[in-house]
Formats: structure tokens, sequence, C-alpha cells
């Protein structure tokens, strides 16, 4: 089944709210393995609604039309629908009596727009709201299903999971297919390396391998479509086999893992503690690493200052390092300082400069490195993509 959604919504298209109700929807749709091509987002405007209307019918077999069904003027999805198959809008006495129930369950005096909300398109069903006014509805026409809901996230939702889906699933029958994914997370290998070791298995369609760059990462999503959730998952993990094959010491998680909580699982089964200096960061690295249950036994102490002074004084360089600018020779003392004065097992060390968009990244471990990175974006995106080069750097040490 191919489903085509059209959000309706002035202030969704001036960027006032957020459109949470589609990524909820789209989750939904790929669950019970509906494939969903195009997702339209149209104002209040009846002709531009009906357009869309008309272009979706043309391409799906499922149209979902999100808000619009409320009692005012600018609400216009079912006056659209009935314009655009040419059916009569007719007072519904289900729906008018759910308009009723709200208004009497919370003591409010009905206005005469509400009466609005109780017309459907001829041959239309109703679908209850509880939580709302505006009833939602079904219609089928012309081997097409249009389904109509509210625009408040909660209506949305509810009625989606408790009456939508059930209703699809019953309709899809035998053939119901289910859409899952799994995210493959790898760093320290860049996009053009990961296309040459990957090859065909980018090409392949069920499951599809679909890989999006970020700053020093990598992910990798593999999409199965199948009869069940056993079956998808089946598929899914037989290309995650052939893909560790291939990339197994760049992943450094999956699905919702981050790099810091990569970073704290090699600490733990090294049994290795970590010392920072964040001269750089202020203490984000840190932040981050702390954020991670179980981080406890293996971090040790994070300064986080740039008084050159109390740094040199501490940790036993000399100052004259600091005077120089020399950041490769700084980050390296940084990191072996650090090391010693706590008895860490690692040094970690980052400094740098926020007006040139350079960092260093000092790591002592074993041996003892430096890494120089160039940076760019507002000062905020400096510290966030310093903070995950070094937690590369560090799991990639680690490993
Ligand atoms: P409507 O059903 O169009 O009257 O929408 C009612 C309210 O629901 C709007 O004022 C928005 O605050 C909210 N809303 C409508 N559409 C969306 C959407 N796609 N995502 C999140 N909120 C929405
Ligand atoms: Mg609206």
């Amino acid at each position: 089944m191919k489903a085509e959604v059209i959000f309706t919504g002035t202030e969704l298209l001036l960027g006032q709210i957020l459109n949470t109700n589609a990524q909820y929807l789209q989750q939904a749709l790929a669950s019970i393995g509906v494939d969903l091509y195009y997702q339209v987002t149209v104002g209040d405007n009846l002709s531009r609604i009906i357009e869309a209307i008309q272009q979706a019918r043309a391409r799906a077999d499922l149209i979902i039309i999100g808000g619009g069904l409320g009692p005012t003027e600018d609400d216009l999805s079912k006056e659209a629908l009935a314009a655009a198959l040419n059916l009569q809008l007719k007072e519904n006495s289900v729906a008018l009596k759910i308009v009723e129930r709200f208004f009497k369950q919370y003591g409010l005096k009905m206005s005469s727009n509400n009466l609005k909300q109780a017309l459907l398109p001829e041959g239309a069903r109703v679908i209850d709201n509880p939580a709302g006014t505006a009833p939602g509805i079904v219609l089928e026409h012309n081997q097409k299903i249009y389904i109509l809901l509210p625009g408040p996230p909660g209506e949305f939702k509810r009625m989606l999971e408790k009456e939508v889906l059930p209703f699809l699933r019953k309709r899809i029958g035998k053939n119901l297919m289910v859409i899952r994914s799994k995210v493959l997370k790898l760093t320290g290998i860049g996009e053009a390396a990961l296309d040459e070791k990957l090859g065909e298995l980018l090409h392949s369609s069920n499951p599809s391998v679909a890989p999006t760059a970020k700053l020093s990462k990598v992910h990798l999503r593999i999409t199965a479509k199948a009869q069940n959730n056993t079956t998808a998952d089946q598929m899914i993990e037989n290309m995650e086999e052939k893909i560790r094959n291939k990339l197994n010491d760049f992943i450094y998680g999956v699905n919702e893992d981050t790099l810091a909580k990569a970073v704290i699982k090699q600490l733990q089964k090294k049994n290795c503690r970590l010392s920072l200096v964040e001269v750089f960061t202020g203490g984000y690295i840190n932040h981050l690493l702390t954020s991670i249950p179980g981080h406890k036994n293996y971090l040790d102490l994070c300064i986080s200052t740039s008084n050159s002074e109390k740094l040199a004084n501490l940790l036993h360089i000399a100052p004259d390092l600091f005077k120089q600018n020399n950041y490769v020779e700084l980050a390296a003392a940084l990191a072996t300082g650090i090391k010693n004065y706590t008895n860490a097992d690692i040094g970690f060390a980052i400094t740098g400069s926020y007006q040139e968009g350079l960092v260093y990244i000092g790591t002592a471990y074993k041996d003892s490195s430096v890494k120089k990175m160039q940076l760019w974006g507002s000062a905020h995106e400096m510290k966030e993509r310093a903070a995950t080069t070094s937690l590369s750097a560090l799991w990639q040490m680690l490993k």
C-alpha cells in the first residue's frame, strides 16, 4: 500500500511550530509496511489543499490529512476533501454526539461554530476522539482511502494508535508487511573509504544500506521490509554481519549509542582510568562522559581552565610553552602532565584557538600523540565538533 500524507497549517510553513506529528506518523506507517513516497505540507488555503488532495490521489492508495478539523474558518480539510471528490458535506449524528459530549464533559458552552465539526463528506465514517472536539474521518472512495486526523498532537497520536493502525492492519490483511531499521555507527573512517569498502552492499535494495555522514562519524542505516518483525530483523542481522566483516573496527555502536558511551565501555573493558584537561571545551567532554551510567570508576580528574599559570604549576609544565603558542607541544605536555599528576592510565588534553578555529587533541596512554583539527562554525558548533572529534580519538586509541 502506498500512502501520501498532507499536513495542513500555515503555522507549519512559517516555522512557528514543529511538525511533530510527521515523525510519529512516518514511524507508524513504517511499522505496518506502508510505503510513504510523498509528504506535503500546505497552508490553510482551500484551493491549495484541494490541489494537494488531487495530486495525492493520483499517486497513492491511502491519503492521510493531518490538521484542519477545528471549528474555525481556517480549518478546511473536510471542505477541501468534499470539493476534491465532488461530495456534499452533511451533518452526521455520530459526529454531532462526539462534539456535544466534549462540551458537556467539561461544562463548556458550545458555540455555533462547533456545529461545523459535525459535518462530514457523504459516505464518511467517524473516528471517535475522546480527547477533543474534532472527530476524525475515514472515507473510502473510488478505491482510495482518505483519513483525516485532528492536528493537536495528543489527539492525533491517540487516534492513530487506537483507531487508524488497527483499521489499516485489518485492511492490509495477509499482505501486511513491516519496515524495520537498524543504525550502525562508525567513526575513524571517511565517506569515500566507506563507499569503497562497502561496494555492492550499498546498492542492495531489501535490506537497503544508506550512509549519512556526520562530523567524525558515519551512520549506516539498514532497512528491511518483510512479512513480520522476526524475518525483517533476521534480514537486518545478515546484512549487519556482512558489513561487520568489512568494517567492524570502525563500528562503535548501534541505534541510540553515543561515542561517549562507547568510550566508557572501552575504559571498563580495559579497566583504565582517564583524566582530562579541557582548555578548549570547558568541561563539555567530561559532561558527556559523566552522563553515561557506570562512568564513576573510570574517570579520575577533569581540569577545565585557561589559566596557564595554574596549569603550569600544577602539572609541572614549563611556563614558556604557553607563551610560545606551540599548541602541539603544549597538548602533549598537558596530556602527559595530567596523567602523571593523577596517576591515571590515560591523560587527555584539548587546547586550541577559537579565533583560528584550530584545536589540538593530546592523548597520553602507552604512547602519546597529538591530533590537529581545523574547525568551523559558531563557537558553540566548534565546541560540539571538538568534543565529538575528541571522543572519536579516545575511542580509536582505546580500541
Ligand atoms: P488544527 O487541527 O489544524 O486546528 O490544529 C490544532 C493545533 O494542533 C495547531 O494549532 C497546532 O498547535 C497543532 N498542530 C497542528 N498540526 C500539527 C503538526 N503537524 N505537528 C504538531 N502540532 C500540530
Ligand atoms: Mg490548522
